[in-house]
């Protein structure tokens, strides 16, 4: 079989581009041909226009493409092997927690109790996932040492943007109204920044210190009587612990600002740190990352929230409330009124909840324990494992992930981490993530997670080893990879700025009704 050429347009101003390669796929319109399939499909009976007026039967049929249905399988077959998935191979995408997702959670999630209940359904009708959702709660407040925690936002920069709502809220109410910033490391994930100012506050960044942890002078001296709140995620995207929390926690109150934990990287530190007992006063649970459910492929996560005693009466109604007979029951409108309202419809995401509660129930508290010292582990045997071959910048020990740099194989050979990310394509891998935490140059944030095994990350970190090896030996093997995959290096700004995704006939689309 020939490759097939595929024109894609990839943006107006640059014109079409061909992409090359027998993986990837025609489109169904391209393999279609007039007849094939014909008679598979039962046609309508003579009389079935007659109900619908004139005016609105089409003039022209639809240009639906013709196949045969073993053409349409391996369509659709061939296109998901394009596809990258924890299923199909190690992810280490660094800041995403990219674990094995049990797949007892989809039974789960799709029980049919769950997922078919309506949205609206009484309270009397929906017990059993009104449970669901308290006994998460619950769970959730065990692990956080939060009083207090909602369900409702969907993912975690939906959790911080409510989270720093509710500090907005908690500072008006006192009549303390000058305080109008909003303090981040300069390690911080950009929605850190992205929530404060669509919360109306400006962003004061503080640098890190030489150690990769916050720089507490620099913080001392960035509080004052504006600060709102200060976000910080611990472990740091760095991977690194804060060490000094406590210090750091006290001087954040001692401005009189609320301290708010990004909880995304809450996999290092379950059974091992509460952010609630350490005093922090807001956080945000990704339990996408967390506690599993298929992630990355930008479908739905959820982000909850747990607040301190502080917070509790601005929390987003409704909560899921527990009788004193037993049952549940969602609270009532108007019922808290200090509420900041709703920030999602119905119970959030529930589907994804029901995932993390199954993840919870099958772990327990010890088994969430050794969920975090195995995806230490893993961080810290990779670490060590890479050490020779690419500079680890804090090379003290990491948590769940950790940060490496490419910065002298590119003073030595011209080859970049964004090279050495392509290459492992070719290797059979997912890159990590690459320039981010944006303050170490030439970047590569790594993240195992525990359900790996030896023999994985072993395999691993001798792919990335031999590209360091090929960056010597032959630098421009790396620096013109992937050479592996359907399509070489897009153009990426374009492509998410300007995507083109509609399909264009080279002859006209449509072609007269068949009488
Ligand atoms: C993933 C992540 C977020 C954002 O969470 P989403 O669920 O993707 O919205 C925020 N902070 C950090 C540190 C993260 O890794």
């Amino acid at each position: 079989m020939t490759a097939p050429r595929i024109e894609m347009t990839i943006g107006p101003e640059l014109g079409p581009r061909t992409a090359l390669g027998p993986m990837l796929q025609p489109t169904l319109m391209e393999l279609s041909r007039p007849g094939r399939g014909e008679g598979k499909v039962p046609h309508p009976p003579a009389d079935a226009l007659e109900d619908i007026p004139v005016e609105h039967r089409r003039a022209m049929p639809p240009a639906l493409p013709e196949l045969n249905e073993a053409e349409v399988v391996r369509h659709f077959v061939n296109l998901s092997h394009l596809n990258y998935s924890i299923d199909s191979g190690f992810y280490p995408l660094g800041s995403c927690t990219m674990k094995f997702n049990p797949k007892i959670n989809e039974w789960a999630a799709r029980l049919f109790g769950f997922a078919k209940l309506h949205p609206l359904a009484p309270d009397a009708l929906a017990q059993g996932t009104l449970q669901l959702l308290w006994e998460l709660e619950e769970a959730l407040k065990e692990i956080s040492g939060m009083a207090a925690v909602t369900l409702q936002p969907a993912a975690g920069a939906h959790g911080e943007l409510t989270g720093i709502l509710m500090v907005r809220a908690y500072h008006e109410a006192r009549g303390d109204h000058d305080r109008r910033e909003v303090i981040v490391p300069d390690s911080s994930h950009g929605t850190n920044p992205a929530t404060a100012s669509m919360a109306g506050f400006t962003t004061v960044t503080v640098p890190s210190d030489e150690r990769g942890g916050v720089d507490l002078d620099a913080l001392r001296a960035a509080l004052s009587p504006r600060t709102a709140a200060v976000m910080l995620t611990n472990p740091s995207t760095l991977g690194l612990f804060e060490d000094r929390i406590v210090e750091l926690l006290d001087a954040v109150h001692a401005a009189g600002a609320l301290a708010y934990m990004d909880g995304a990287n809450l996999n290092a530190v379950l059974g091992k740190f509460r952010p609630g007992a350490a005093g922090f006063d807001v956080m945000h649970f990704n339990v996408h990352k967390t506690f599993s459910t298929p992630h990355g492929g930008g479908g739905p996560g959820a982000g909850p929230v747990g607040v301190g005693e502080a917070l509790l009466p601005y929390l987003p109604s409704p909560l899921v409330l527990r009788e004193p007979d037993g049952s549940f029951r969602l609270e009532r409108p108007g019922e808290r009124p200090e509420s900041i309202g709703r920030v999602r419809a119905y119970q959030g995401s529930t589907g994804v909840l029901v995932r993390a509660y199954a993840y919870i129930r099958a772990h327990g508290g010890t088994g969430l324990a050794q969920v975090s010292e195995d995806a230490v582990l893993a961080a810290n045997y990779l670490k060590s494992r890479l050490g020779g071959a690419y500079e680890i910048p804090f090379d003290r020990p990491c948590k769940h992930e950790f940060v490496a740099t490419a910065r002298p194989l590119k003073e030595a050979t011209g080859v970049r981490t964004l090279d050495v990310a392509k290459r492992l394509i070719d290797k059979g891998y997912h890159p990590p993530t690459i320039y981010f935490p944006l303050i170490v140059e030439e970047c590569l944030l790594i993240e195992p997670t525990e359900t790996e095994s030896v023999e994985t990350l072993d395999a691993f970190a001798e792919a990335l080893i031999e590209i360091a090896r090929e960056a010597h030996e032959d630098p421009d093997l790396v620096i013109g990879a992937p050479h592996s995959a359907p399509v070489r290096r897009l153009d990426e700004a374009t492509a998410a700025r300007q995507p083109d995704l509609r399909w264009r006939a080279m002859t006209g689309a449509e072609t007269p009704c068949p009488q």
